[in-house]
């Protein structure tokens, strides 16, 4: 964790512990917002596992979508040899830490 040079964890925690108590909820709800934004952040970054062998990438609010060649797992077909099949579109986004998977095709449906 970063620390900001002059003012040490302790020395703020000192300093707010002697602030009244709707100065120290205004800090609590700034915190938290700045949190949340943070989150919100990290959340819009994220990739699916797959990302790196997609032909192409597209993010469109939470979802990130990837159009990516396709094994279709038939024995004997072209796709063994990985001569895919495709490339078609396929949305990829997060439900808590489960990743979900939609797939759309040649276009994005939406
Ligand atoms: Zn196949």
């Amino acid at each position: 964790m970063p620390h900001s040079p002059g003012l040490t964890l302790s020395t703020a925690k000192r300093l707010i512990s002697r602030w009244s108590l709707p100065q120290q909820r205004r800090l609590l709800a700034w915190l938290r917002a700045e949190l949340d934004a943070a989150d919100a952040a990290i959340e819009e970054n994220w990739s699916p596992p797959a990302a790196k062998a997609a032909v192409e990438q597209q993010r469109r609010g939470k979802s990130v979508f990837l159009r990516q060649g396709v094994k279709c797992g038939k024995a004997g077909c072209k796709c063994a040899d990985d001569n895919l099949h495709g490339p078609y579109w396929h949305e990829y986004w997060r439900e808590g830490r489960k990743v979900r998977k939609k797939y759309h095709g040649v276009e994005i449906r939406t």
